[in-house]
């Protein structure tokens, strides 16, 4: 008898064979075995029976770019995501994971399966107590970053996160250091790149410098938002390197606003200069005092003083300029999803139903847009998910494509999309049509070692 019995969908395993109708059935947290039509009725006596019927069956979603690092908050992020269809997750993103044991001690049973990147800032630098983000570490503090690391990555750690724009004192020697740490381990460094400006061009440079020096593998993170008005060109520079046999890769969400802390450094002043006369009117607070308001000088001065954590989104992008970026064939979707304050950005719960309406927009077939979020980033981190196959773990998704899409917006960053109907992780029922099954069932996962 199987645990669970996904009966007659259109099931896309993402192992090369085309998409057919089948019947999935589960079993200890395994895909026990793949049913063609007519062949289920072995398993009609299996525990739980979902009829799929004129329903998509594909792997979990697997997010390479989200944050949980606010460890006073179980399970926004992580159930934001599981309702949009995500099993697999990497946090610590942007230079902001802790060091891997604070991770693992605050999150034993997440609710999807979780992996931790450490950063340079908040794992690393503020560690060995360069807490002041504009200067750069010393030769004694740049080695202690480093064994600290070598002991995350030891202990199971995904790889290395930079956070540059956030830690403008970070230098060459500091991230160089680090790069050849996580390269001993084969492991990766993901990056929010230096500069989000005209500078974001050499930033992209400055990070492939990086990738090829140290034989580290390199993937820079959310491109678009970094790249305004120089999204194709930072495209080509990737691409072309990529060519050369440089390890790199990147990722997008399908968003024309990013979203980031009040405190940080991409609003200290001269911001509007640097965006080309976007000012405070393109700001909008999401959470606190000012939540739902634009901003002026005063507001944003006042919001970064009293409410540092509280975030703000800054509508500043070119709609078709991201789109476009997402719709590149080498492109990861990846959420970047947070939460703090009690606000958020809508793409912690929209970014992977409205990176699907995009590409099927631009011509591509469910296949190829399905593999950007399941296959490309499960073998970017070098993580086991992303495939479904006889023994593979039954992290599954489920959903219409019909009525798939996003909900969330910036008034309402929470509203989870329509047409999900099944979330599968590890054999168990994590959600269907939109309600949690009680539990957690999700796993902390350790990077395989060196
Ligand atoms: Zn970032």
């Amino acid at each position: 008898m199987f645990d669970l019995l996904i009966r007659g969908g259109l099931f896309f395993g993402m192992t090369g064979d085309a998409p057919r109708p089948a019947s999935i059935a589960v079993k200890d947290g395994k895909v026990s075995a793949i049913l063609p039509p007519g062949a289920d009725a072995m398993a009609a006596d299996s525990e739980n029976i979902f009829d799929a019927a004129g329903l998509y069956v594909c792997p979990g979603f697997v997010d390479i770019h989200m944050h949980d690092e606010r460890f006073e908050d179980p399970d926004t992020v992580q159930r934001c995501l599981i309702a949009q269809g995500v099993t697999t997750a990497v946090a610590g993103n942007c230079g902001s994971g802790p060091l891997f044991e604070k991770s693992l001690a605050a999150r034993p049973r997440p609710w999807l399966h979780l992996s931790y990147l450490v950063g340079n800032r908040a794992g690393l630098r503020e560690e060995v107590g360069r807490t002041d983000r504009y200067t750069p570490a010393a030769p004694a503090e740049i080695a202690q970053m480093c064994s600290l690391l070598r002991e995350s990555l030891q202990k199971g750690a995904r790889g290395l996160s930079l956070g540059l724009e956030y830690a403008p004192g970070a230098s060459w020697e500091e991230i160089d250091a680090l790069a050849a740490v996580t390269a001993e381990f084969g492991r990766i460094v993901t990056v929010h790149i230096r500069y989000d400006d005209d500078r974001c061009v050499g930033a992209v440079r400055e990070m492939i410098r990086l990738s090829k020096e140290n034989g580290v593998r390199l993937q820079v993170s959310h491109l678009g938002s970094m790249t305004m008005g120089h999204t194709r060109e930072c495209e080509t520079l990737i691409e072309e390197a990529a060519a050369e046999g440089v390890d790199v890769g990147f990722d997008c969400y399908p968003y024309d606003a990013f979203c980031t802390a009040a405190g940080s450094a991409v609003y200290d002043d001269g911001f509007v200069e640097r965006w080309k006369g976007k000012g405070p009117e393109c700001l909008e607070a999401v959470s606190g005092r000012f939540r739902g308001s634009r901003l002026t000088f005063g507001t944003l001065a006042e919001m970064r003083r009293e409410e540092p954590d509280g975030l703000i989104v800054a509508h500043v992008m070119d709609r078709e300029e991201i789109e476009n970026c997402v719709a590149n064939p080498a492109c990861i979707v990846a959420s970047d999803a947070l939460a703090a304050s009690g606000g958020a950005h809508p793409r912690i719960a929209g970014t992977f139903p409205r990176a699907l309406g995009i590409l099927r927009r631009r011509g591509y077939g469910w296949e190829d847009a399905l593999r950007k979020m399941t296959v490309m980033p499960a073998d970017r981190m070098r993580l086991d998910a992303g495939r479904l196959y006889e023994g593979a773990a039954a992290d599954i998704t489920v959903f219409d494509p019909e009525t798939f899409i996003d909900r969330a917006t910036f008034q309402e960053p929470f509203t989870p999309p329509d047409g999900l109907k099944l979330v599968v992780i590890g054999g168990h029922v994590a959600l269907k049509d939109k309600k949690f099954s009680g539990e957690p069932h999700g796993s902390l996962e350790r990077a395989p070692g060196p």
